[in-house]
C-alpha cells in the first residue's frame, strides 16, 4: 500500500466562552488542520494538528501546515501501515516540529486499523477494561467564575477537573478553596498552572495545600523540568508534568529523578500516536498515572486520543480531555457520546470517524505523486 494524495484543509474553531491560562494568556478560537491520507488501495485515513494558538507551545497552526508542505513529497509512496517507518522519514527530512507530524501519523493510525480490520486500541495494545473516565479543563478565570464553570461541567458529567490557576500566588492560594470545595463534593482535582509560577510560587501555593490537609496534584507548576524538579523536592505534593514533558527522553529523565507521579501526554505536543504510545508504554512501566489529551482539536482528534487511553492500562489512566468541550463544530461523525462523565472507543476499524465533507470545504493544499 503507497499513500498517493494528501489532502490538507483548514478549519477555525471559535470557542463557546474565551479560554485563560496563568500568565494572563487569552484565547477565543482555534486553527485546526485536518489531513486526508489517501492510498492506492482506496482506503483513506484522517489526522489533524490543532496547536493551542500559538503562545501555548512552540508549535503554531500555519506552522502544522507549513510541517506538511515540508513532509509531502517525503511523505508520498511511503506505507502508511508502517508507522514507526513513517516517523522515521519524517524524523529525517525534518528533525522536531511534532506539532505538524501528528496529523499524518493520526491518519496512518486510521489507515493501519481500516485496513485491517481494527480498532486503533487494539492496535496499540489492546482494549483495556472500563469506560476512560473524561476531564473537564477549567479557565483560569475569577474564583466565583471557576466555581459556576465547574458546577456546569458537572452538569455535563464530569467528575474529575483540571483547575486553571492563574500565576498570581495569593489568588492562587484563595483558588484552593474552589480546589476543596470540588473535593466536597466528591470530584477529582487537578491544580494546574500551565509553568506559570516561579519556583517561590509554586512552593508557596504547594505548601498552602498542605497545611490545609490536601495532597493533590500539581500539574506542570513551572516553565521548565528543572523548576518543576526543585519545586517538587522542596514540598511534600505530587507533581504531574506536561508542558515541557514533550519527549520520551525527557520521562526517562523524570523516572531517574523521581520527578512526578504522573503525567500529561499529549499527542500534538510529542509528535502523534507513535510517540504517545511510546511515552505510554514507558511510564505504564514506571507506575505513572497518565492523562490522555491533545492541544485542541475535534472529533477526529477526540477519537485518536481515545484509542490510546482505552488501550492504556486502567489503574494507571487518569483520564482523557475531549477538545470538543470548548467548541460547537463538528467535523465528523462517529465520536462516542459522553456517558456520565465517561468515553468507550468504538469497535469499528481505525479511529472509527467519519468527517463531514461539507464541514471541511475545499483543501488548501493537495499533494499528489
Ligand atoms: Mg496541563
Amino acid at each position: 500500500m503507497r499513500i498517493t494524495t494528501i489532502r490538507v484543509y483548514q478549519v477555525d474553531l471559535p470557542m463557546t466562552k474565551p479560554y485563560r491560562l496563568s500568565g494572563g494568556r487569552l484565547w477565543t478560537s482555534l486553527d485546526t488542520t485536518v489531513v486526508a491520507l489517501e492510498t492506492d488501495a482506496g482506503v483513506t485515513g484522517w489526522g489533524e494538528a490543532c496547536p493551542f494558538g500559538s503562545s501555548y507551545l512552540p508549535a503554531f497552526a500555519k506552522g502544522a501546515r507549513a510541517v506538511i508542505d515540508e513532509l509531502a513529497p517525503s511523505i508520498l509512496g511511503c506505507d502508511p501501515r508502517r508507522t514507526d517507518r513513517v516517523n522515521d522519514v519524517m524524523d529525517r527530512a525534518l528533525p522536531g516540529h511534532p506539532y505538524g507530524k501528528t496529523a499524518i501519523d493520526m491518519a496512518c493510525w486510521d489507515i493501519l486499523g481500516k485496513d485491517a480490520g481494527m480498532p486503533v486500541c487494539d492496535l496499540m495494545g489492546g482494549r483495556a477494561e472500563g469506560a476512560v473516565d473524561l476531564v473537564s479543563s477549567v479557565s483560569a478565570g475569577g474564583l466565583a467564575e471557576t466555581l459556576s464553570n465547574i458546577k456546569a461541567l458537572r452538569q455535563r458529567g464530569y467528575r474529575k477537573h483540571s483547575v486553571k490557576f492563574s500565576g498570581d500566588v495569593s489568588e492562587d492560594i484563595a483558588r484552593l478553596d474552589v480546589v476543596a470545595e470540588i473535593l466536597a463534593l466528591g470530584d477529582d482535582a487537578l491544580c494546574d498552572c500551565n509553568g506559570g509560577w516561579l519556583q517561590g510560587d509554586a512552593v508557596a501555593v504547594m505548601e498552602a495545600a498542605r497545611q490545609r490537609g490536601l495532597t493533590l496534584l500539581f500539574e506542570q507548576p513551572c516553565a521548565t523540568y528543572e523548576q518543576c524538579l526543585a519545586a517538587s523536592r522542596m514540598v511534600s505534593q505530587p507533581i504531574m508534568l506536561d508542558e515541557s514533558l514533550d519527549d520520551v527522553t525527557v520521562l526517562l529523565r523524570a523516572i531517574a529523578d523521581n520527578a512526578c507521579a504522573a503525567i500529561n501526554i499529549k499527542i500534538g505536543k510529542v509528535g502523534g500516536l507513535t510517540k504517545a504510545r511510546l511515552i505510554r508504554d514507558v511510564a505504564a512501566h514506571a507506575g505513572l498515572t497518565m492523562s490522555l489529551q491533545d492541544t485542541g482539536g475535534t472529533q477526529i482528534t477526540a477519537a485518536a486520543i481515545l484509542h490510546l487511553a482505552q488501550s492504556t492500562p486502567a489503574p494507571l489512566r487518569h483520564s482523557l480531555w475531549d477538545a470538543t468541550e470548548i467548541h460547537d463544530v463538528c467535523l465528523a461523525d462517529g465520536k462516542p457520546d459522553w456517558v456520565d462523565g465517561t468515553m468507550t472507543a468504538p469497535d469499528t476499524p481505525g479511529l472509527g470517524i467519519q468527517p463531514k465533507p461539507d464541514k471541511l470545504g475545499d483543501p488548501v493544499a493537495v499533494y499528489t505523486v
